[in-house]
């Protein structure tokens, strides 16, 4: 199988499995008063340490989480709940589906939300955000980088802007941690969510920055775990392998980011010589060097996909909670493109784990799909 779904998961790194085989035989509760509870909490207390010390930020301020997903639920719900003056929220079109939930459930609930447009390359204007703050605007959530097209947005912008206006702004960074550098003393962004799948950690791990003076009700009650932010006993493996794959992706970074951008730009460059009516989705100058999303016109994405798969390809046809269902993709709609051009829309995202001879194996085996599918239309 040629792997190109990462921005949906990430292959595990072997330093992660290791670190995670180890620490689930430590079965300590990192809330026991005992020698065991006390080494878990040991191990706890330095796998945040190692996070918060490689965003630059104090140890309290981290957050671990389930993921994503959680993350950005808490961070979210967790700004507006219990309901008070503070009831508009501004968000863009093209967040993750974790994000547009929450939104429209603050709405059932009665906040206000301005559901922020993107031009046709999927771009945001920090300007527009501006003009939509209100004096009762309790967040503004844009993400760092999108999951579909690549697109990395003004986060400095749009947190200047936040800063300014003094409105708490929450960036989902899921796409973004462990695979871009992350100064948060030097990053105006008071709430980041990530997720450790997405940086060759394991599923079901993440974590989420608040910086301090921020106050966000927890969704999670029980014990003190977290300092009260997240009831739950502390699972261990996940996050000492979540902190040592963040590590190890980060030491990493420069050195992947040039070669997985190398690899994207070949496939590209590649696809649209080889294929007519190639076209590629997205903001070109500020994207991430790892994803490629386009359609090739009168193909449909999910059948592309289904010839991929059965090629020994993985690939996208768009946010992968959302496959599995005929929905275009909503990122592709807000960008202006009609309801068939965005079916057609497919993604493959690379990894550190990606070789030269994968990509020479889909740009022979993509343009002849292509050509077959196109022969009997
Ligand atoms: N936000 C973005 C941009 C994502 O790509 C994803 C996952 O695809 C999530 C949030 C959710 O993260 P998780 O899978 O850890 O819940």
């Amino acid at each position: 199988m040629i792997y190109l779904d990462n921005n949906a998961t990430t292959p595990l790194a072997e330093e992660a499995r290791e670190l995670y085989t180890q620490a689930l035989c430590e079965y300590g509760n990192a809330s026991s008063v005992h020698a065991l509870g006390q080494a878990a909490r040991k191990r706890v207390n330095e796998a945040r340490e190692r996070v918060a010390g490689l965003l630059k930020i104090p140890e309290l301020s981290l957050v671990f989480t389930s993921g994503g997903t959680e993350s950005i639920n808490a961070a979210m719900l967790g700004s507006f709940l219990p309901l008070g003056r503070k009831n508009h929220l501004i968000v863009s079109q093209v967040e993750h589906s974790s994000v547009l939930k929450c939104a429209e459930f603050l709405e059932k609930l009665g906040v206000a939300v301005t559901y922020l447009a993107v031009d046709e390359e999927g771009r945001i204007d920090p300007q527009a955000i501006e003009a939509a703050i209100r004096p009762e605007t309790g967040l503004i959530a844009v993400m760092f980088v999108n999951n579909e097209l690549g697109n990395i947005y003004p986060v400095k912008a749009i947190g200047e802007i936040a800063r300014d206006r003094r409105v708490p702004f929450l960036c989902d960074a899921v796409q973004a941690a462990g695979r871009f550098e992350i100064d948060l003393s030097r990053l105006p962004v008071d709430l980041m969510a990530a997720s450790a799948h997405k940086f060759h950690g394991p599923k079901g791990a993440g974590f989420l920055y608040i910086r301090p003076g921020i106050e966000l009700s927890p969704l999670h009650l029980g014990g003190r775990q977290e300092r009260g932010h997240r009831a739950g006993t502390e699972n261990l493996p996940s996050i000492v392998a979540m902190a040592g794959a963040f590590e190890f992706s980060l030491k990493n970074l420069l050195q992947d980011e040039r070669r997985i951008q190398r690899l994207r730009d070949r496939l590209e460059t590649g696809l649209v010589e080889r294929i007519p009516q190639f076209v590629v989705h997205g903001d070109l100058e500020h994207r991430s060097g790892n994803t490629l999303n386009f359609r090739i016109e009168g193909i449909p994405g999910e059948s592309m996909l289904m010839n991929l798969d059965l090629a020994g390809i993985a690939a996208s046809s768009g946010a992968a909670c959302d496959s599995g269902s005929i929905e275009p993709s909503h990122v592709l709609l807000a960008m202006g493109l009609s309801r068939e051009q965005a079916s057609g829309g497919l993604r493959f995202s690379l990894s550190r784990y990606n070789t030269d001879a994968e990509i020479e194996e889909v740009l022979k085996v993509l343009p002849q799909l292509v050509e077959r599918i196109r022969a009997v239309a």
